[in-house]
């Protein structure tokens, strides 16, 4: 199985990356964890990826789509692979579509879990986290048994700056303006498969399985 994964973040897309990975036997590919493996490692491109990191700048296609390529080259994805966080752009998807022509892989699917930004802002905005153990609740969907307190150790449950309405809409609009032309993309290629992300984290990955064929 060959796939791309695609969904907002706060969609829940590490939980159903997890999921897919270990039923279908793949690799997760994850932009940001070869990123980090390459530049731990010190090869050519992590090097060259880090001096963009390091200067708060964007990492150019060329150097994403090299370190993206130089993994999909690799023996376990023989048997296929989840990409997560790559392509971004329609340009990447493009270079994308040249290297695994190269490597005579054809894409399966591409998986698009969509939630609305006024859900994912209530999800964002009703979080809460543990100020000494890290647990994380929710004052709608998974509210400690005592309100502003860790059912685990008791602690203080505290909201993060970030995790508020206008921040979480500007998020969410930024990623929803850069990923449509990418969704008209793969739409074209008759590839997309759109998961309603609104529903509980069960479903949406039974709902994945049955789009990707069943068993
Ligand atoms: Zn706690």
């Amino acid at each position: 199985m060959r796939l791309i994964l695609l969904g907002p973040p706060g969609a829940g897309k590490g939980t159903q990356a997890s999921g897919i990975v270990k039923k279908y036997n793949i690799p997760h590919i994850s932009t940001g964890d070869i990123f980090r493996k390459n530049i731990k490692e010190g090869t050519e491109l992590g090097t060259k990826a880090k001096e963009f990191i390091d200067k708060g700048l964007l990492v150019p296609d060329e150097i994403v789509v090299a370190i993206v390529k130089d993994r999909l080259t690799e023996d376990d994805c023989k048997k296929g692979f989840l990409l997560d966080g790559f392509p971004r752009t329609v340009a990447q998807a493009d270079a994308l579509d040249i290297e695994l022509k190269k490597l005579s892989y054809n894409l399966d699917k591409v998986i698009n879990i969509e939630v609305s930004k006024d859900e994912l802002v209530k999800r964002a905005v009703g979080r809460r986290i543990c100020k000494e153990c890290g647990a994380t609740y929710h004052v709608l969907f998974n509210p400690p048994k005592k309100e502003g307190i860790c059912d685990i150790c008791g602690g203080e449950l505290y909201q993060r700056a970030d995790d508020n309405e206008q921040t979480v809409s500007k998020r969410i609009e930024e990623y929803q303006n850069k990923t449509q032309p990418l969704i008209n993309y793969y739409e074209k290629q008759d590839k997309i498969v759109n998961i309603d992300g609104k529903q509980d984290i069960d479903k949406v990955y039974s709902d994945i399985v049955n789009a990707l064929g069943g068993e």
